[in-house]
């Protein structure tokens, strides 16, 4: 099978994906791929879907690299980049895409459910991101994309911690993305709204039947639809955008 575009944006560049075995972060290997990137495909513990999502891209002519970390340990997220730069050479381009979603009432939003999410979808996110900045600032170039959520935007009662920590993503990318600036280090984040992975496992069917029902475009998300937006962001076509969060999610978050 071939991989859907070959125009090598992204030739000669390294590319890491956080969580890119499964879901969103599965597409945005394969479109990174796709561009020409050498991408290292981080996982934290299901190997069978890491090795398979590089063996689809080698098999289709692109370059991949499984690399298992959990996001949440400093000493494994800076293992990681040594083996990455060792291996494919420095990370150009760094998408923070690992992320968990507990689905849970606020009774049962205990401490536990609480540090977990904090620790995999925002300390995650400013780990990879303090691991790769200082190589990117002293080469003068760096792309980072961030995975939000309309959940950043929006009350989500059912998952208290998970919304937080998506705002605490939109705050990052604006405060990080402004002290890098200066060296050519652009971060954008993305919003995507309901996309139909793994993730949605735990959210009873009437719930996303009522969320595609209240979703503009009526249809539940694709990957492959959050992975073109963060093509965009990745790529110099969006060369004059830092700091900024796109929201693609069906329309939802425009009504009131
Ligand atoms: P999936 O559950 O399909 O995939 C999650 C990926 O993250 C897997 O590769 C998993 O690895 C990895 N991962 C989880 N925890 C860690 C960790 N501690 N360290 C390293 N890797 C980890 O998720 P999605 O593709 O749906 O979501 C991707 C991102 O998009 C998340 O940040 C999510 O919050 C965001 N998002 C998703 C939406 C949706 O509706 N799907 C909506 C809005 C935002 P492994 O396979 O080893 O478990």
């Amino acid at each position: 099978m071939e991989l859907p575009d070959l125009c090598q944006e992204f030739q000669g560049r390294v590319a890491l994906v956080t969580g890119g075995s499964r879901g969103i972060g599965r597409a945005c290997v394969e479109r990174l791929a796709a561009g020409g990137a050498h991408v290292a495909v981080n996982y934290r513990e299901n190997l069978n879907a890491a090795a398979e999502t590089v063996e689809y891209v080698c098999e289709s002519g692109g370059r991949a690299f499984a690399i298992q970390a959990d996001v949440t340990d400093e000493t494994q997220v800076r293992n990681m980049i040594d083996r990455i730069e060792t291996e494919l050479g420095p990370v150009d381009l760094l998408v923070n895409n690992a992320g968990i979603f507990p689905f849970v009432s606020h009774e049962d939003t205990t401490l536990e459910i609480w540090n977990a999410t904090l620790a995999c979808n925002l300390t995650g996110v400013f780990l990879t991101t303090w691991a790769v900045k200082d190589g990117m600032i002293e080469r003068g170039f760096g792309r980072i994309v961030n995975l939000a959520s309309i959940s950043a935007l929006r009350a989500r009662p059912q998952s208290i911690a998970y919304a937080t920590t998506k705002a605490g993503v939109v705050g990052f990318t604006k405060s990080t993305a402004e002290a890098l600036a200066p060296h050519n280090v652009r971060m954008n984040a993305v919003a995507p709204g309901l996309i139909e992975t793994d993730i949605l496992d735990g959210v009873p069917q009437e719930k996303l039947d009522e969320l595609v029902a209240a979703t503009p475009l009526r249809r539940i998300g694709r990957p492959d639809d959050i992975s073109e937006v963060v093509r965009f962001l990745l790529s110099e076509d969006s060369r004059f955008m830092t700091g900024q969060t796109i929201v693609a999610s069906g329309g939802r978050v425009m009504l009131p």
